[in-house]
């Protein structure tokens, strides 16, 4: 029997969806929202596309290699078809260290750890014109979808969706993947079907402007500074783009008002970018020229939907995939493999049974095996960004001995022993890009007694590891680019007393 699939919505989670259950046994309709993608290539559909569904088409993005990966050894022809529209792969080597390249031999995971690199949008249009190209697969743009259809049980079985123009039809499954705004829970919960959801605030918010290599001219050397950095009060990233673009991101935490508020005029945000060593090259004019204003995104949400809460099905028919399912903060970059993974984890379990029940408990033990770790950490590192954020605030503490050597620890021991043996570079990669568990790497004792022998060492014999210092601190950047470092500080000490 044919199963009919009906996909709520073509965004990232929408199209592995349909890329991962294409075939002969399934009808995939692919219903959204948005018209489809402009006639032409990257550039019309970076400038072109109207895609009022996702707010956050035009912020940096970067792919992990675990989506790579996924291109790579189950979609070969889209892997080809990305580059040949000029999306870049970043391989391993590109992260090496000149203390790395001192001996550093080629390994075949090496391989298995490039990143891909492009504006959303070439890398979304190229996959939907892959998709669309799949068997059985129909995309149908501007089609919203407003409501489901439910037939009544313990638990209920969504039998289908209903459209704007009040058109039902029907489907054997429904996935939802219409993001992180998606009504489904509220559709559900108001005949009476409950989702279960944690969720908890990022703490920051996403800035980011976008720019374009002059003709001749080609991106700065490696090395030349940090491209990417954490201070604490300010995080940011040069994302490599594809067609001689390139964007840059300025992530505030959400306490720094002032910061927020000054931000998205284009000329502090350049003024901001020019204090920081490693962005300078980049941004300067004789080389590049801006492209776009500054887009601002805020409201990010870490959230995960607990589909069978002690191993109970809320709703049987009905898989949320992407961000619906898990949304995590967009600083690790692992949506869109979270997407591509959990599209593939659903074709998993509807090849292992034909039973509703079980497909989703299938469905919500591998979501659980694969995701949660990397959610869990994330959500660690997130509360302790938004602590430090607000402790930059606050009158300064004397730090514990306990506290002093766990800064120690990850500063001058695990950072640095990363920076100089790549092995030790390998296995942090693998968790990072999702290949193993994230903290599998710090589990090994051979990994650890390397850290420890390199922390031991102390800083006056590591002094050459260190990353190129020179961004300014906090006060010394906002007085740079006129904003007032004192406002914030005022504010927060006096919630504070
Ligand atoms: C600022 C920012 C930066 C990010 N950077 C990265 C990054 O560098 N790397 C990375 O991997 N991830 C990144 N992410 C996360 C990543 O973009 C998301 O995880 C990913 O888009 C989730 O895919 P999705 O398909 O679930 O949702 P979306 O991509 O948002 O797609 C949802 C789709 O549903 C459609 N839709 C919604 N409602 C309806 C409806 N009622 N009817 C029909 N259609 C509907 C929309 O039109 C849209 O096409 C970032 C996120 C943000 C916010």
């Amino acid at each position: 029997m044919v199963e009919r699939v009906l996909v709520m919505g073509a965004g990232m989670a929408g199209l592995w969806t349909a890329m991962a259950l294409a075939g002969p046994d399934r009808e995939v309709t692919v219903l959204d929202r948005d018209p489809p993608p402009p006639a032409g290539g990257p550039d019309a559909a970076f400038d072109d596309w109207q895609r009022r569904g996702v707010g956050h088409l035009r912020h940096s993005h970067a792919f992990l290699a675990r989506l790579r990966t996924l291109a790579r050894d189950r979609h070969p022809a889209l892997l080809e078809a990305l580059l040949a529209e000029g999306v870049r792969e970043l391989g391993f080597e590109g992260s090496l260290t000149d203390k790395h390249k001192e001996n550093y031999v080629p390994a075949p995971i090496d391989r298995d750890l490039a990143i891909l690199t492009s504006r959303r949008t070439t890398l979304e249009l190229v996959m939907r014109r892959y998709a669309e190209g799949l068997p059985g697969v129909t995309m149908r743009p501007l089609t919203f979808v407003k409501g489901l259809t439910i037939a009544p049980g313990a638990p209920p079985t969504v039998t289908g969706v209903v459209l704007e123009d009040g058109t039902e039809l029907a489907a054997d499954l429904v996935v939802d993947a219409q993001g992180k705004g998606s009504l489904a829970y509220e559709w559900l919960s108001e005949i009476g079907v409950t989702v279960p959801e944690s969720a908890e605030s990022c703490g920051v918010i996403y800035f980011t402007r976008h720019y374009r290599l002059r003709p001749g001219q080609a991106e700065p050397a490696r090395g030349a500074g940090a491209t990417t950095g954490d201070l604490g009060y300010l995080k940011f990233g040069v994302f490599p783009g594809d067609n001689g673009c390139f964007s840059v991101t300025l992530c505030v935490p959400e306490v720094e008002e002032e910061m927020r508020k000054a931000i998205v005029d284009p000329e502090v945000f350049d003024a901001m970018c020019r204090e920081l060593p490693g962005l300078v090259p980049w941004i300067d004019p004789e080389r590049t020229e801006a492209t776009s204003r500054v887009f601002g995104m805020g409201q990010l949400e870490s959230r995960w939907r607990e589909l069978a809460a002690e191993g109970q099905p809320a709703v049987l028919g009905f898989f949320p995939v992407g961000d619906c399912v898990v949304r995590t903060n967009p600083l690790y970059g692992r949506g869109c493999s979270f997407a591509a993974v959990s599209a593939h984890l659903l074709l998993d379990a509807l090849q292992a049974t034909p039973d509703p029940a079980q497909r989703l408990i299938h469905y919500r033990t591998g979501i659980e095996r694969e995701l949660r770790p990397y959610y869990d950490v994330m959500r660690k590192a997130d509360r302790s960004a938004i602590r430090r954020a607000r402790a930059a605030l606050l009158p300064p503490k004397k730090p514990t001995l306990k506290g002093k050597l766990a800064k120690s620890f990850l500063e001058d021991g695990v950072a640095i022993a990363i920076r100089e043996d790549v092995d030790l570079l390998r296995s942090f990669l693998r968790g990072f890009h999702m290949l193993e568990h994230p903290q599998a790497w710090l589990k090994r004792p051979r990994n650890l007694a390397k850290i420890v022998r390199v922390w031991a060492r102390g800083k006056a014999a590591n002094a050459a590891l260190y990353p190129a210092q020179g961004a300014p601190g906090r006060t010394e950047m906002l007085q740079a680019v006129g904003v007032s470092p004192d406002a914030d500080v005022q504010r927060v000490r006096a919630q504070a007393a």
